[in-house]
This record gives C-alpha cells, sequence and structure tokens, in this order.
C-alpha cells in the first residue's frame, strides 16, 4: 500500500483492518524524515488522528481521552486499578 501523504497516513491509521498500525506511523516518520513526536502532533491538530499511549492504536477525537493520552477503551479498563487500597 502506498502512502503519499498524512491524510492518507491518518486514514490507514484508524482503519480496524490494519494490524501493525505503530509499525506504519513509525516507517512513515522514518521516510519523510520527521520525528515520532512532531508527526503525532500533527496527526492529532489536522487530521483527527490520535495515538493511544496505552494500546499503542490510533483513534479519532471521539475515541481518545485527552486528560488519560489514552483511547475511552483503555480508560475502560484501567478503572479496576483505583479500587484497591
Ligand atoms: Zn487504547
Amino acid at each position: 500500500m502506498d502512502i503519499d501523504n498524512l491524510e492518507d497516513l491518518a486514514k490507514e491509521l484508524k482503519n480496524d483492518e490494519n494490524a501493525h498500525v505503530i509499525a506504519l506511523f513509525e516507517e512513515y516518520a522514518k521516510t519523510h524524515n520527521i520525528t515520532e513526536e512532531k508527526l503525532e502532533q500533527t496527526l492529532s491538530k489536522e487530521h483527527d488522528c490520535f495515538k493511544c499511549e496505552s494500546c499503542h492504536k490510533f483513534y479519532c477525537y471521539d475515541e481518545y481521552s485527552f486528560f488519560d493520552e489514552k483511547c475511552i477503551y483503555c480508560c475502560d479498563t484501567d478503572d479496576e486499578d483505583g479500587e484497591e487500597f
């Protein structure tokens, strides 16, 4: 598959059928000589594509929690942490 621009990349990253999105992301950064941090920023600002720090997948705004830097699915599963003392 050919990914020529960020719009294509964002689309591929959010596609559930792609198993290795983090590899796509890293490869794009390498090929275009941008840092992964910068790429992540640009994707989130301009292409509605947010990286979950927990499951390393990409989500649109509605499925992502800025506060936790995680997708809403990871936030759900992490809830049990708070119950132990
Ligand atoms: Zn997640």
